[in-house]
């Protein structure tokens, strides 16, 4: 019985094949191959045959009687050809007229293929066609079920392309910082060119390693440059190639990597966006199963080679929260490599890595960059290089300023400026105001970042004004201090426009975006409000990709969140409030000479402040 339903499936198959070879050979009779057979003889009008005779051209002459159909030959541009045209009836005098001319009596019917012939042209050839082209599929349709390697159009084939030996033409030396990360895969590598060394003393190298980190801090390219530095093959793919196009093909991707990977050993396996495949699985009915299937086979594969093979699978995520437990555990990938965004010494180190690729002034001070950078990401940091750069041609430069890079800090922070966009001169007031009072609270609170550059340049991201801080050194922790002074420096803009103009305008709805973030994060996770103690009512999800957050509480503390919220931020608005009264003097002054020049540096910002109080004519007109 069980044979028999084996055999069902391939005699359907053939019955098929049969069925569409008959249909087609029928079509080919009836269309194709009388066509063929005539193509090279010409149809002529009867007079044409006529006249051909009289000028003697007509060599020989056959009467298809059966047909009613006259062929003759006759040559044309030196060539014979064979022409037809209908048959009348056969006169005396047509006789006649061909013995005058000079043509002879001869077979001209172009020879019918011999039956045997058209009937294997006809029927035996497309047969063998047929057969040969179900051959060839069957053969990969069975392959591409067993997700076996080769054939010609294997389906589900593993594309990953397999770098050797520095045909990236990447080295850790084109990674700037990440020192940690580059000694954990420094290692790695070692480990692939001298197995022995560890080997002797028992140690085993970690099967997977985990590059965590937010997007752009150079994870794929450190990938990359272990592969330039590695001996070894080197085999990427990115995890969203196993789940595209085929359903069902993931699995069989997999198996087909890893199967390449254990034949070319030792060799590294790279596995970038891993989020894509690797996430939790929950179990919920209607859940994505293709996933889960590639998960659960990539699990599989991890845990079927032995790692003193030389199989060393590295991947790469920013939602490290949102993979599967199992494939954190040891054994799989059990060391986690951070890649973090770069600090200070970090920054300068990438800015000079990328400007060597650019022609630039020698004189550039590329601390003060990235001291101006503070934040920015590897991948940030490449593009203000290169938008120092442009900038420069665009200015018809040769090479590239300090001037150029300062001003791409902006561009890539801010946006480009918008020129078209003119404020009015009421507006631009109001703007100066707004981003003095920034300025001015933050300066005057002793622990808050001085400025570093102001404008009211509108840019296209919709900016009107900005303000550049700068933080002297690097910042790990804040204190509740700082966390409420920072929240004062927000609210500091709507508060100059208060003050003076004693209106309100929508200028200020990042801002407020942003205190109200603040605030609530010092209630419900950093534990700075009394009321709640150290009880986190917020859990963060996703921390390198912006940080969402959900809350944890019941709703009346909710309530009581939102209330403390504002009272939080309400009480660092009057600081502000009290801070720009008491310095009114300098807020003119200040404004005025921003809105006069539309930009101010932190050293002329400060030495305003630091001048000495002469009696202003305005703020007595006040
Ligand atoms: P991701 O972490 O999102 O994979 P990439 O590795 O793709 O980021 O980095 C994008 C680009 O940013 C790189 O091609 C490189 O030009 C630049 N970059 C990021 N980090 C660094 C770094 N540490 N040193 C030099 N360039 C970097
Ligand atoms: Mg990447
Ligand atoms: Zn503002």
């Amino acid at each position: 019985m069980t044979t028999n339903q084996d055999n069902k499936k391939p005699q359907k198959v053939l019955a098929t094949y049969a069925l569409a070879a008959l249909i087609i050979i029928f079509l080919l009779n009836i269309f194709v191959i009388p066509g063929l057979m005539e193509r090279s003889v010409v149809e002529t009008s009867y007079s044409d045959f006529l006249s051909a005779l009289d000028s003697r051209q007509v060599k020989e002459v056959e009467f298809d009687t059966a047909n009613y159909t006259i062929y003759y030959t006759m040559e044309q541009d030196g060539r014979p050809m064979i022409c037809k045209t209908g048959l009348m009836y056969i006169s005396d005098e047509l006789i006649d007229r061909m013995t005058a001319s000079g043509a002879e009596f001869a077979s001209v019917i172009p020879t019918q293929q011999s039956p045997l012939l058209s009937l294997l042209v006809g029927l035996v050839l497309p047969v063998i066609l047929f057969a040969g082209v179900g051959v060839l599929l069957s053969r990969m349709m069975a392959k591409s079920m067993t997700g076996g390697p080769g054939g010609a159009m294997a389906f589900g084939k593993s594309n990953a392309k397999i770098y050797v030996k520095s045909s990236t033409g990447i080295k850790f030396s084109d990674v700037a910082g990440e020192d940690e990360a580059k000694e954990l895969l420094t290692e790695i590598v070692d480990f692939l060119h001298n197995p022995q060394k560890y080997r002797e003393i028992g140690a085993s190298m970690p099967k997977g390693a985990l590059l965590v980190g937010p997007p752009g801090t150079g994870k794929t390219l450190l990938a990359k440059a272990v592969a330039g530095e590695a001996d070894v093959p080197f085999f990427s793919i990115s995890g969203s190639e196993f789940v595209e196009m085929f359903v069902g093909m993931g699995a069989a991707k997999v198996r087909d990597l890893f199967k390449q990977a254990n034949e070319k050993a030792p060799c590294i396996v790279f596995i970038d966006e891993i989020d894509t495949i690797g996430k939790k699985r929950d179990g919920q009915i209607g859940g994505n199963d293709e996933r889960e299937q590639t998960l659960n086979q990539l699990l599989t594969e991890m845990d079927g080679f032995d790692g003193s093979k030389g199989v060393v699978i590295l991947a790469a995520t920013n939602r490290p929260d949102s993979l599967d437990p199992a494939l954190l555990r040891p054994g799989r990938f059990d060391r986690r490599i951070p890649v973090d965004l770069p600090d200070l010494q970090g920054r300068e180190d990438i800015l000079k890595v990328h400007a060597k690729k650019i022609k630039i002034a020698d004189n550039v001070d590329f601390r003060e960059i990235a001291k101006a950078a503070s934040g920015a990401s590897g991948a940030e940091l490449a593009n203000i290089v290169n938008e120092a750069a442009l900038r420069a041609v665009r200015q018809g430069r040769r090479f590239a300023t300090q001037a150029d890079l300062e001003e791409s800090i902006e561009v890539v922070i801010a946006g480009y400026q918008k020129k078209s966009r003119v404020l009015s001169e009421k507006e631009k007031l109001i703007v100066s105001y707004h981003e003095i009072g920034h300025a001015l609270v933050a300066a005057m609170q002793t622990s808050s970042a001085p400025v570093h550059k102001i404008t009211i340049i509108p840019r296209t991201s919709g900016a009107l004004g900005y303000t550049m801080q700068v933080e002297e050194g690097e910042h790990f922790l804040m204190s509740k201090e700082e966390l409420e002074n920072k929240i004062a420096t927000l609210t500091g803009g709507r508060a100059a426009e208060e003050l003076i103009f004693h209106s309100i305008t929508t200028g200020a709805s990042n801002d407020i975006e942003q205190a109200t973030k603040l605030a609530r994060s010092m209630i419900t996770r950093f534990g700075m409000h009394e009321d709640f103690d150290m009880v986190a009512m917020e859990n963060v999800t996703n921390q390198y990709l912006g940080g969402d957050s959900s809350l944890a509480c019941s709703p009346e503390t909710q309530t009581r969140i939102d209330e403390k919220t504002v009272e939080l931020v309400r009480a660092q608005h009057k600081k502000a409030l009290k801070i720009l009264q008491d310095n009114l003097a300098k807020l003119h002054e200040l404004a005025k000479y921003l809105y006069e020049h539309e930009t101010i540096t932190g050293e002329e910002f400060m030495e305003i402040l630091m001048r000495k109080q002469e009696v202003p004519a305005h703020a007595a007109a006040d």
